[in-house]
């Protein structure tokens, strides 16, 4: 039986994350990173591991079928492949920033002015959107030391926190683009490798919902049953039992990481007792 090849990077931010999903998802991998290829003993899946700007051409040629990359590698690469499954970590921003001294309106003050980046393709595209005319330098690291070293005005670089911008006395002044880790695939896949992607794919999204979500029990006072039920939607309805004690009823339900603190606030004030929150191992839906 053919088996899905999966790219990911060898070493790096996205590295561990991607194997933990990986791994999470019930699939085992034989042999550690020091090969370039590592098997699934449970799965029809082999493990490329690879620099993560070459993953989406080596997904587009065919060496891998799919891949695990940032969406701005992705969209700096510009191949025809489809985003299959957003994967929620390594969630970033390309940004262009300036030294701090200087004052910033708008786009137009690169204008004449020379960027040093490694994203020269999404940075020539948004420059050419905003009509502005600037040098693109081109350089494959330590991007946020070139206006300190004169080699550049300003840079366009990944961002999280903004702290290496603020050592390096520079500060962010356009967001050009949105990225967190994404599984992309060739459009066109055999029949065969499509249904493996598929069932991946599922596994994954199981993987991902159960991050996103908590099971929640609690004791609730009768009276305030309809009350609290209100408050906890979960995956359909909560599920309520009477309690030895008389009175009351225990309500279990799941709730959305997003709303978790609002709900158990107004659980609280609502009447409820004794509340537990347990993780999730998998979430089918
Ligand atoms: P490689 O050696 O594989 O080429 P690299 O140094 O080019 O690695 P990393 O720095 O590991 O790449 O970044 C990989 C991805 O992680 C980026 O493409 C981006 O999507 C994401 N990323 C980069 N910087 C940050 C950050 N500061 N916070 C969160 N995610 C980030
Ligand atoms: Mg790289």
């Amino acid at each position: 039986m053919k088996k899905l090849k999966i790219a990911i990077q060898k070493s790096g931010r996205l590295s561990e994350k991607s194997l933990d999903i990986i791994r999470e998802a019930g699939i085992k991998l034989t042999n550690g990173k020091r090969l370039l290829l590592a098997q699934a003993t449970s799965f029809p899946v082999e493990v490329l591991y690879l620099r993560d700007d070459d993953i989406p051409q080596y997904v587009s040629d065919g060496v891998a079928d799919i891949g695990f990359v940032g969406e701005d590698v992705f969209l700096e690469g510009g191949e025809k492949l489809d985003i299959v499954l957003r994967l929620g970590f390594s969630k970033c921003r390309l940004s262009l920033a300036i030294p701090k001294g200087f004052g910033y309106d708008s786009p137009k003050w690169f204008s004449g002015k020379k960027i040093a980046t490694s994203f020269p393709n999404i940075l020539r595209k948004f420059l050419e959107e905003h009509g502005v005319n600037a040098e693109i330098h081109k350089i494959s690291g330590s991007v946020e030391i070139a206006p300190g070293i004169g080699l550049a005005d300003g840079i366009c670089d990944l961002v999280s926190s903004g702290s290496t911008l603020m050592s390096n006395g520079l500060k962010e002044v356009e967001v050009i683009l949105r990225s967190e880790a994404v599984v992309i695939a060739r459009p066109v896949l055999e029949l065969s490798k499509v249904r493996i992607l598929n069932e991946f794919i599922f596994r994954l999204k199981a993987v991902l919902s159960a991050r996103d979500n908590k099971y929640i029990l609690l004791n609730s006072p009768d009276e305030s049953l309809e009350k609290i039920c209100s408050i906890l939607p979960g995956m359909q309805s909560p599920t309520v039992m009477p309690l030895a004690r008389e009175g009351w009823s225990s309500v279990h339900s799941v709730v959305n990481e997003n709303t978790f603190w609002e709900a158990i606030g107004q659980l609280k004030d609502a009447g409820a007792k004794g509340i537990l929150v347990i993780p999730i191992e998998k979430m089918i839906q």
